[in-house]
């Protein structure tokens, strides 16, 4: 069946009738865009460390019998190598989210032990960059959810923090109850993100400033993957930004006391 459909309309133009063909995009055919968008985006963007990988691999075969050549190449494979695996697996870790829109998480999950978990998980790449990680929770908020996915969710959060963040500044982490919503937000004073770009971070690939995303190993996938985890979990995620001076990124969760789905009321008289 062809998701292209045209609509028809006759026009009088002058003297003349017409016939106005107008292609009448429908919902399957932009899906279709966007999954057709979203391949081309990941071959181009493993494009680059695919090409570096041949081209080390050539230089390493050159080199053989300059062993500090060679070291200085295996170390750059490896560090290509780990690029292309991380790209690889945020994008299969994307395409499950995607899959998964219809996803109604039923397990109780703690937001401060989470919370906790991922910026655990960055303990070490922000005291390799003297970063300090400032954790204001214990709130007992809880959240129907997907453990694993939820922290990897605020855990790219607190990541892209640290990778915006100048050498030896801070960021804050806090975990708030709000009526019955839980707000967990990440703040930093890094280089922050023009307004013009501040409402296109959260599309696949997007990085303000490629080369410097690219020295961080970014991939353009990780907030991606924080705007579906959370929207699968009924929530939503938000930016604040002044360039120079940081930025605030805030993730809302329906507290599990609350119905997660938009329009089931829940009934507790049953
Ligand atoms: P990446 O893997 O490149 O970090 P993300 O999807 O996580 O991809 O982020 C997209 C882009 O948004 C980044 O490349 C960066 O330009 C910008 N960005 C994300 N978080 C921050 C932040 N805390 N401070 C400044 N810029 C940010």
């Amino acid at each position: 069946e062809s998701p292209l459909r045209l609509r028809v309309r006759v026009a009088r133009l002058g003297t003349r009738f017409v016939l106005l063909l107008a292609e009448d995009r429908t919902e399957s055919y932009r899906l279709d865009e966007v999954r057709r968008d979203f391949v081309a985006n990941i071959s181009h963007e493993l494009k680059t460390p695919i090409a570096s990988v041949s081209l080390l691999a050539e230089a390493l075969d050159q080199a053989a019998d300059e062993p500090d050549q060679v070291r200085r190449f295996a170390g750059r494979l490896s560090v290509e190598a780990s690029r292309l695996a991380h790209i690889t697996s945020e994008v299969i870790e994307l395409s499950r989210l995607q899959a998964r829109d219809a996803l109604r998480p039923d397990v109780l999950v703690d937001v401060d032990e989470i919370v906790a978990a991922a910026v655990d998980q960055n303990r070490v790449v922000a005291g390799g960059k003297r970063v300090d990680v400032a954790v204001k929770a214990g709130t007992g908020a809880r959240v129907y959810g997907d453990r694993a996915l939820m922290i990897v969710a605020v855990h790219n959060l607190v990541a892209n923090a640290i990778a915006y963040s100048n050498e030896g500044g801070r960021v804050g982490v806090g975990v708030k109850v709000e009526g019955d919503e839980v707000e967990i937000a990440v703040t930093d004073q890094g280089i922050g993100i023009e307004s013009d770009d501040l409402d296109r971070v959260f599309e696949r690939f997007y990085r303000v400033d490629q080369a410097r995303s690219r020295n961080t190993g970014g991939s353009g996938l990780g907030l991606s993957i924080v705007k579906h985890t959370v929207q699968n979990h009924g929530g939503d995620v938000r930016v604040w930004s002044q360039p120079g001076r940081g930025s605030t990124f805030m993730i809302k969760l329906p507290l599990a006391e609350t119905p997660i789905v938009a329009g089931e009321a829940v009934d507790d008289a049953g």
